[in-house]
């Protein structure tokens, strides 16, 4: 169920999962990037010497090491890697956080997750941070690559993505000419943002994309999100709003609740919570 705030400014709000609703000191993402790169030794026969330099480049050049990972050709399974990669994370360093419940919850509008995660880590963490019921439903890894279209290893776009943006998408890559094409769909490209506006049914005129991420900040400008990036306490290129942390959401953006009163709020929150996107 949606809900459309009449005359609003703002009708959606897409949020990064990882180091945007809780802090990058808990280290899951160094936990997370030590994974991989023991997937990347232990699976792949990666030689080692190489891995910590490939790691981050094609985190750079691809979005996620993983994606980078298909575009050189290694085959491996989606679903293996992620286990692999998130099973053995420190989970228990992230702490319940009410306060940030609490401020999620007194928001009108639609609230949905949007992150290169899994879906099994995206609700673990949600449910360890206690946000699992605030969030209309969650834009992840499988809603992006849905197995059927990805199993031949060439790239399709999701199928309400139209053709139109298909061939745009095609010439935007023929540029370089080198880099071979990712058949993972994952932020910061384009293509995955303009992938979240179709599935979100969202107008991204009136929808505000937080992330901690620079680059994700810089490609949601361009999809024409209003933009905030989270952890910093300055602005960042394509960035509207600057927050050091999530917590700081209700001083740095006030319009956010323009002319809702709380019990409206609440009501709206209670009315979106069940649909799961992914
Ligand atoms: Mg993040």
């Amino acid at each position: 169920m949606e809900a459309i705030v009449e005359g609003s400014k703002y009708e959606c709000l897409l949020f990064d999962l990882d180091d945007t609703l809780y802090p990058f000191s808990s280290g899951i993402n160094l936990a997370c990037r030590k994974n991989i790169q023991d997937y990347m030794r232990h699976h792949l026969q990666i030689e080692e010497s190489q891995i910590a330099d490939m790691c981050l480049e094609l985190y750079k050049e691809y979005g996620t090491t993983m994606a980078g990972l298909k575009a050189l050709g290694y085959e491996f399974d989606n679903d293996e890697f992620h286990a692999s990669v998130h099973g053995t994370l420190p989970y228990d360093n992230l702490r319940f956080d009410p306060v940030l419940r609490t401020l999620l919850l007194s928001i009108p509008q639609r609230k949905i997750i949007f992150t290169n995660s899994d879906k099994a880590h995206a609700e673990e963490v949600l449910r360890r941070v206690g946000l699992q019921d605030c969030f209309e439903g969650i834009i992840c890894f499988e809603t992006l690559n849905p197995p059927a279209l990805t199993c031949d290893g060439l790239y399709k776009p999701l199928s309400y993505i139209s053709d139109e943006l298909s061939s745009d998408m095609d010439d935007s890559d023929e540029s370089d000419g080198f880099r071979p094409k990712s058949p993972i769909l994952c932020k910061p490209s384009i293509e995955a943002m303009e992938a979240a506006i179709r599935i979100a049914n969202a107008d991204p005129a009136k929808t505000i994309f937080f992330d901690d991420s620079v680059r994700n900040i810089a490609s949601g400008k361009a999809a024409g999100f209003h933009t905030v990036i989270v952890g910093r306490p300055t602005l960042v290129p394509g960035a509207d709003h600057a927050l050091e942390s999530i917590h700081n959401i209700k001083e740095a953006l006030p319009e956010i609740w323009d002319g809702w009163s709380e019990s409206d709020a609440v009501l709206a929150s209670t009315a979106a919570e069940t649909a799961v996107v992914a």
